[in-house]
């Protein structure tokens, strides 16, 4: 499913294919930044694309690497299915409130690198993110793992986000130790990754730290006026609301 997020207008949206794709001359194949070694198996192949919100509309170039000798369907079925280089493409680089600066600046890295399809880069970072969480919450454990325990053991993290930390880790792992195998990791998958990742930063910093101030918000509604402000008659000696 050609699904993005559109270069046009950030929305995620499908991407209509309106061309037969078509292939790219032999000496252009290597020179296409998604690839990383020579490739003279895939070819490569181009079409264009139309956003299907209905705002926007406008045209997207997909690019993508299909091995029309061994995989079965039309190159119009494969590009569809395929993992598709887009221009214009749309850097998303989110912010992160109540994150520690250094870990919101990685995180949001995460996602950049996400939008121009580096997925590896984005699950490496995502790692990086998990590991540096633990650490900002003060567990000096040896290991990623151990730290990931920690947290929840600690009642940091819920079950299912230990769950989903060391995944990250396993992932990440397979990128940083040079564990990569055949196929490289799809960016469906990164991109479920990474929203695990949002949610641990969510469930860590960011949701804490809302809650802290809703309380605060609370406690300065409480507080007796300092000066002035008379008190309404009928509330005057009344029974505190609680
Ligand atoms: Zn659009």
């Amino acid at each position: 499913m050609a699904s993005t997020i559109c270069g046009w207008c950030g929305d995620r949206t499908h991407m209509t294919m309106l061309l037969d794709p078509y292939q790219l001359p032999r000496q252009l194949w290597e020179r296409t930044p998604h690839l990383n070694a020579p490739d003279t198996v895939r070819s490569v192949y181009m079409s264009v694309f139309r956003c299907s919100n209905e705002q926007c509309t406008r045209l997207s170039v997909g690019l993508a690497a299909l091995d029309v000798g061994r995989q079965s369907g039309t190159t119009k079925e494969q590009m569809a299915e395929a993992q598709i280089q887009w221009e214009p493409a749309k850097i998303h680089r989110p912010d992160f409130p109540d994150v520690p600066p250094e870990i919101a600046s990685t995180a949001s890295e995460a996602h950049a690198c996400l939008s121009i399809g580096a997925a590896r880069a984005a699950v490496a970072l995502a790692r990086a993110v998990v590991e540096a969480t633990a650490k900002a919450k003060g567990i000096a454990t040896h290991g990623i793992v151990g730290k990931i325990d920690a947290l929840r053991d600690g009642g940091t993290i819920s079950a299912l986000t230990a769950d989903a930390s060391h995944q990250i880790r396993k992932d990440g792992n397979s990128i940083a130790h040079g564990d990569i195998g055949d196929e490289p990791i799809s960016a469906d998958d990164a991109e479920a990754i990474l929203e695990f990742m949002d949610v641990l930063l969510d469930e860590v910093f960011q949701r804490p730290a809302k809650l802290q101030r809703l309380k605060e918000r609370h406690a300065e509604r409480k507080q007796p006026k300092a000066s002035g402000g008379q008190v309404p008659s009928q509330l005057a000696g009344g029974v505190p609301m609680t």
